[in-house]
């Protein structure tokens, strides 16, 4: 049997207490086996990024556990942790979250270097990535001289970039025109089939439709899964795609 790179157990996520308490996620039980690319939709304040920074080891669930690659996250401390998402998970985040003294290239590269592989490695392997995301004329600028869409991309090279087996993206496409946004969901697609396990964001059914099986969350639970072929049926709870 193959094993998961990902498995929620009744992953719980409360913030504070008595009357002010908010059940951002509930019992969520979600397995992710290599080339799994899956789509998660709800609208805003479902529990989306929620489920996805517990998945990445950014946040902790208060009941229940996360498993990446056979290791439960609240067995690690925070060095090993901080060890296991730069080698085993790629995360692109809502904002993007580069570094802005950095060039794109500098970005791409930076999880390699912080891992001491040589510089020389890094920068090969980065290039690849610019090249794949149609960036490679832009590896000098930094952040500030990048339109939205360029700077998305260069996140997700830097989600890309080594051998991760885990790669979280929270609405990747967000700050995408539909041309571009095809283009990122081809990588991720791209991925998977070359056996990561990928857990996307989208409020769109037509990104949605290049996952395997998309799941749906309401007011912090999985409500329902479904296939790539007809997530419809469903979409009349995620039409509210504000965030
Ligand atoms: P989504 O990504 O689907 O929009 P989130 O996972 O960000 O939803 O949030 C789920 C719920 O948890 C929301 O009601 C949100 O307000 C709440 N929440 C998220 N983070 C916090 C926090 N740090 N403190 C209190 N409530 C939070
Ligand atoms: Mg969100």
């Amino acid at each position: 049997m193959t094993a998961p790179v990902l498995q929620l157990h009744a992953a719980t996520r409360v913030h504070g207490e008595g009357a002010r308490e908010v059940v951002a996620l509930r019992d969520a039980n979600l397995t992710l086996l290599p080339g799994e690319f899956v789509a998660v939709m709800g609208s805003s304040g479902s529990g989306k990024s929620t489920l996805l920074h517990l998945a990445g080891g950014l946040d902790q669930p208060t009941a229940g556990s996360v498993t990446v690659e056979g290791t439960d996250l609240a067995s690690l401390n925070a060095t090993r942790l901080a060890l296991l998402r730069r080698r085993s998970i790629g995360y692109v985040f809502q904002d993007f979250n580069l570094l802005p003294s950095l060039t794109a290239m500098e970005n791409v590269t930076f999880p390699l270097e912080l891992d001491g592989q040589p510089a020389h490695r890094a920068r090969k392997a980065a290039l690849a990535l610019l090249r794949e995301t149609g960036l490679a004329d832009i590896a000098d600028r930094r952040p500030d001289e990048l339109s939205g869409g360029q700077a998305q991309r260069v996140a997700i090279a830097r989600a890309l970039i080594g051998a991760r087996r885990l790669i979280l993206a929270d609405e990747p496409t967000g700050a995408l025109d539909s041309a571009t946004g095809a283009a990122v969901l081809e990588l991720l697609r791209d991925r998977a089939d070359r056996g990561a396990a990928v857990l996307m964001v989208t409020h769109e059914a037509r990104f949605a439709a290049w996952a395997d099986r998309t799941i749906f969350l309401r007011d912090g639970r999985i409500i329902d899964e479904t296939g790539p072929s007809d997530p419809s049926s469903l979409l009349a709870e995620t039409a509210d795609t504000a965030r």
